[in-house]
């Protein structure tokens, strides 16, 4: 295109403008540029642009600009992108598509070139703000780069160059972990394999691969937990120590569980973060501390940990043990995979090849006289009744199962044939609870609820909300802050039954057999005596508080919630 004519049409100058210059600059694009640059008829951004025109670049608009995905690629950081204000936003087929702002430049293609020799490059043209913009957005959503990543790899991988497997496979660890990540899976979804990690206890997806890639990243992985793939039958499991940085070390737990499909499985990585925090952090309640420190007196007896799998039960009653832990007080734990290391704990983890089960550890540890013992979650009828019994032992056990609350924890001690007597001579109490993501601070969106509103969150729990209260929902989109979830990090909702206080179980027995309704009654005992907060009414309290939305307490306590529709 004739830069002359299109500048006349652009309205930027006028036929009368370009007299003034001589013929030979006229003829010359780059030369008339630059004059009408000194002139002051163009700004240096209209200068890039009709350069790029000149020299047949694709133009794209800032609008366009914004529905690009751009990516970050191996050996093009940020500061090279920014220095030369480019950065890419396409891969086809082994070429990636360069957006810059001053075209030509000979000395930006030797440099990328000099880092991707094997792909071919091609350059379009947009403003030096569109592209900040794109740097700036892809340092946001790292999934982005890791679909880069992959699109790489399996264009690499076609051209028979298994190379870019293991930096893409480094590079999903890495962005998972960065994210928060508790745990890495590779699922195949919709038959296409996924990568999601579960970050605040929702899974996300972060990348799909091609089926060639997840072969290869598989076989990655294996390599690298040290495990054999010789059987696709059997569930492998495996350990490795991950390098997050020069300085920075992760130990991860790497399990594969087969399915249906021959030569595909699930795996599950788990990231071993060193065990850090306390009660506080954990969003207890002060009165919930404080129940807990009265628990943990006790020099005999069950304390029990409940809540359904993701709802930090056992991170719980770690935390628990180290609070309450005196200097001295000897703790044994036994555990059937040891999660977290904990200082100034004896931990077993469950080995039934070698034998070692919790009654032949029970046995070996009893004889060492601990003060706490650490039983992890009891699944069995018989494992139930060996930790409930091992109460009046003369230790302190604690210990984990799978219920939604306290009382239906107690409803399962009695499913798993525990004798009744025992339930309620030995456990001193049960703490129950979930985690609810918080609502991101910066970007959470206020709601002013009027009288009937207040009425029905009123009546599901007596938390006082009044006429005019704020309470308030996620942003949708996001913001940089929580990195474009609308929650960031999460809180607990807890409830303790304080077993321990006699009013809570009495009149429950006729004779020497529990009273069909029991369970209501110990229900309703416990309500009315004051000591006990429900989760739901704690749940509401975040929402009151402006820490949490109603919606996030709906995906736990739907059946209860269903009034406020
Ligand atoms: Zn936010």
């Amino acid at each position: 295109m004739d830069i002359v004519d299109l500048m006349i049409s652009d309205h930027i100058v006028t036929i009368g403008d370009l007299q003034g210059f001589p013929v030979t600059v006229q003829k010359d694009p780059d030369a008339l540029i630059e004059a009408l640059g000194r002139a002051g008829k163009l700004s240096e951004v209209q200068q890039m642009r009709y350069r790029a025109i000149a020299y047949d670049y694709t133009i794209k608009s800032d609008e366009e600009m914004m529905a690009t995905t751009p990516h970050q690629i191996d050996g093009i950081d940020r500061e090279f992108m920014m220095f030369y204000t480019a950065c890419p936003i396409e891969l086809a087929r082994g070429t990636i598509i360069w957006a810059a702002a001053d075209l030509p430049n000979k000395r930006l293609v030797s440099e990328i070139v000099l880092r991707h020799r094997k792909s071919r490059h091609e350059f379009v043209w947009a403003t030096p703000k569109a592209i900040e913009g794109a740097i700036e957005r892809m340092s946001k959503r790292e999934g982005h780069s890791l679909k880069f990543l992959v699109e790489n790899a399996y264009a690499q991988i076609n051209q028979g160059n298994d190379d870019a497997i293991v930096s893409l496979t480094d590079e999903i660890i890495r962005t998972a972990f960065k994210n928060g990540a508790t745990d890495l899976h590779i699922e195949i979804l919709n038959r296409k394999p996924t990568v999601l990690a579960r970050i605040d206890g929702e899974l996300e997806e972060l990348v799909p691969l091609p089926v060639e890639v997840y072969e290869r990243v598989l076989g990655r992985l294996r390599h690298i937990a040290g495990v054999r793939a010789e059987n696709y039958k059997k569930p492998l499991y495996g350990r490795m120590t991950f390098d997050l940085s020069s300085r920075q070390q992760v130990d991860i737990r790497y399990t594969t569980q087969p399915i249906t499909l021959e030569g595909t499985a699930k795996i599950a990585m788990r990231f071993l973060r060193s065990f850090e925090g306390n009660l506080d952090s954990f969003g207890y309640s002060n009165t919930t501390i404080e129940k807990i420190d009265n628990l943990m007196r006790f020099e005999e007896g069950c304390i029990i940990f409940s809540g359904p799998t993701g709802s930090g039960k056992s991170t719980a009653a770690r935390l628990m043990i180290r609070r309450g832990q005196r200097p001295g007080q000897n703790v044994i734990s036994y555990e059937k995979q040891i999660e977290e290391r904990m200082d100034n704990v004896i931990q077993t983890e469950e080995d039934t090849s070698a034998g070692l089960n919790l009654e032949t550890f029970m046995y070996a540890a009893l004889g060492l006289d601990p003060d706490v013992l650490f039983i992890g979650e009891v699944r069995s009828p018989e494992d139930t009744q060996k930790a409930i019994d091992a109460g009046n032992l003369g230790h302190l056990v604690i210990t984990t199962m799978h219920a939604n609350d306290t009382f239906m924890t107690l409803d399962r001690l009695i499913q798993r044939k525990v004798p009744p007597e025992q339930i309620f001579t030995n456990v001193r109490g049960i703490i129950s609870q979930r985690l609810v993501r918080r609502l991101c601070s910066k970007c959470k969106i206020p709601t002013e609820i009027d009288l009937e509103y207040a009425d029905k969150l009123n009546n599901l729990r007596k938390v006082g909300f009044r006429a005019g209260d704020i309470i308030y929902r996620p942003n949708r989109n996001g913001c940089e802050h929580c990195r474009y979830r609308g929650y960031l990090g999460r809180i607990a909702i807890e409830e303790v039954l304080e077993l321990w206080r006699k009013d809570i179980s009495r009149n429950i027995w006729t004779n020497t057999r529990l009273r069909p309704d029991w369970l209501d009654i110990i229900r309703e005992q416990a309500r009315s005596s004051g000591h006990m907060i429900d989760m739901l009414s704690g749940g509401l309290l975040h929402v009151k508080n402006g820490i949490t939305s109603l919606e996030e307490l709906e995906k736990f306590f739907s059946a209860d919630m269903e009034t406020i529709q």
